[in-house]
């Protein structure tokens, strides 16, 4: 491991991923390895650099939140590199190292990053009308959810967004009414045709350190599928209660299943959010990769989930 290929997104989180960074970057020098540093600008430069320069480095840093990473991961798998990764948490909800048991503090992340263990990861594949459009590491969502990010988004700023920019518009899709429902199909059977959210999970975490498909295992090579029922009054507001204090359950309008092929299709408009992007709007198709990309964990498993 001696080239780092190092992709930073200034703008994510509390904006001080640059800083961080170049503390990362001096550390890595050090320690006698080649930092090549790449500061995004606009959506696209950590996939495309990725794609362009990840077969050429050891090692590729992604210092940035879940989207950097998802960008990273796409354009690994694109241009089919194997380079692990090591992600580095500066967003908002910093899931996948979570996830994955990753420490914050810069020295023990250089000792992942110089002895860490590799770990491969499923990735979940999106196709719309048989086109492969996109992958997730974390999750996708349809309806609640991906309105709550449109919202989010669509208000985000130059220095990035915290999880208190959330609360308003969470309030406002809660309170929204005739919300087109969705169909679940998961390997060919119907589980529901009202749902007015359905997320499909790669990792038991959602939207911070709390969990949606808790049983859900990054390396078993299914998907988790959790859904509410929009004809289930109340079902949306147990919902996010459940997940806000980490304790959802299934029942009462709240639906939980596994599957290697998941089908989601709606009569109206329903919008999707892939890994906490907006992502368009139904139909889409996912099915898994199972073990597409390598990324390094601490060597002691500590934290681990799997
Ligand atoms: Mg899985």
């Amino acid at each position: 491991m001696r080239h780092v290929l190092m992709i930073v997104n200034p703008t994510s989180g509390r904006a001080t991923a640059l800083a961080r960074a170049q503390q990362l970057a001096g550390l890595l020098t050090a320690a006698g390895r080649v930092v090549e540093l790449h500061v995004t600008r606009a959506a696209g430069d950590a996939r495309h650099w990725a794609a362009a320069l990840g077969g050429s480095a050891d090692l590729i840093v992604s210092v940035g939140g879940d989207g950097t990473l998802n960008e990273i991961i796409n354009g690994l798998v694109d241009a089919g590199w194997r380079t692990p990764i090591l992600p580095v948490a500066m967003g908002t909800a910093n899931v996948v190292s979570l996830e994955l048991g990753l420490p914050s503090e810069p020295e023990a992340l250089v000792g992942v990053a110089l002895a860490g263990r590799r770990r491969s990861l499923d990735i979940g594949l999106v196709e719309r009308a048989g086109v492969a459009t996109s992958r997730f590491v974390m999750c996708l969502g349809a309806g609640f959810d991906a309105e709550v990010v449109a919202r989010v988004h669509a208000a985000r700023g130059p220095r990035g967004i915290t999880q208190r920019a959330y609360a308003r518009p969470l309030l406002a899709a809660l309170l929204r009414r005739g919300r087109p429902l969705t169909r679940v199909v998961a390997d060919g059977t119907v589980l529901t045709d009202t749902a007015s959210l359905a997320i499909v999970a790669n990792l038991g975490r959602y939207g911070g350190d709390r969990r949606v498909c808790a049983e859900a295992r990054c390396d078993d090579g299914l998907l988790n599928v959790c859904w509410v029922d929009g004809h289930v009054r109340g079902a949306l507001p147990r919902f996010v209660a459940g997940w806000l204090t980490d304790r959802l359950r299934p029942g009462r309008g709240i639906c939980f299943a596994h599957a290697s092929r998941v089908e989601l299709r709606s009569a109206g408009a329903v919008p999707v959010q892939i890994d906490g992007d907006p992502a368009g709007e139904l139909p889409v198709s996912v099915s898994v990769l199972p073990g597409a990309v390598n990324v390094l964990v601490p060597d002691r498993p500590s934290g681990l989930d799997a």
